[in-house]
């Protein structure tokens, strides 16, 4: 089975099958280019369910949901055509597909917009015990927490 047919060197398009992992996806796409897209954390997780029902996961505050990274979609219809499906071919089945594709066809490829991967990361914890005494202190501490760089 060909998992992808491209990684996102060129434009940044990678076109991957729906067989494929999260964890898989975003170290391949990491590998050909220091690429990157939106979606949840779990590297079991399949590019199938996830892209096509939302997928929310660290990036997706400043990204969106993987499947705002969905540029077009390979999909067999329940009649049984095979149609190439975005935002000028097919744009009814395009919208229809991003968020219930599992109601309107079986998709075999999905051709994602990467980005360029961070060049670093922060990760934090913070005790803040004190906040959950009432709303105002929650309030408080979750303003200040963003303000912080
Ligand atoms: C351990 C774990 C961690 C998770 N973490 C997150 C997270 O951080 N963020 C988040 O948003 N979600 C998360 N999820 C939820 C996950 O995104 C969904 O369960 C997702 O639907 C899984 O997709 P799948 O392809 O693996 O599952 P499947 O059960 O295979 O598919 C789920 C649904 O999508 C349909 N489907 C699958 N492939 C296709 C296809 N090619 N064409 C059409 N329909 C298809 C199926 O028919 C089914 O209805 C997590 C789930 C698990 C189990």
């Amino acid at each position: 089975v060909l998992l992808f047919t491209d990684r996102g060197s060129d434009n940044g398009i990678a076109t991957v099958g729906a067989g494929v992992r999260l964890g898989n996806l975003a170290l391949e796409i990491y590998a050909v280019g220091e690429r990157a897209l939106p979606h949840g954390v779990c590297p079991g997780v399949g590019v199938g369910g996830h892209f096509t029902h939302g997928g929310y996961g660290y990036q997706s505050r400043s990204w969106g949901l993987a499947l705002d990274s969905i540029v077009g979609l390979d999909v067999v219809l329940a009649d049984g055509s095979y149609i190439h499906a975005n935002a000028s071919k097919f744009p009814d089945v395009f919208f229809a597909l991003r968020g219930a594709a599992d109601s309107f066809g079986v998709i075999t490829y999905f051709h994602l917009q990467t980005r360029p991967a961070p060049s670093s990361i922060v990760t934090f914890s913070a005790s803040i015990p004190d906040a959950l005494k009432n709303p105002n202190s929650l309030a408080v501490s979750f303003s200040y927490i963003y303000t912080m760089n």
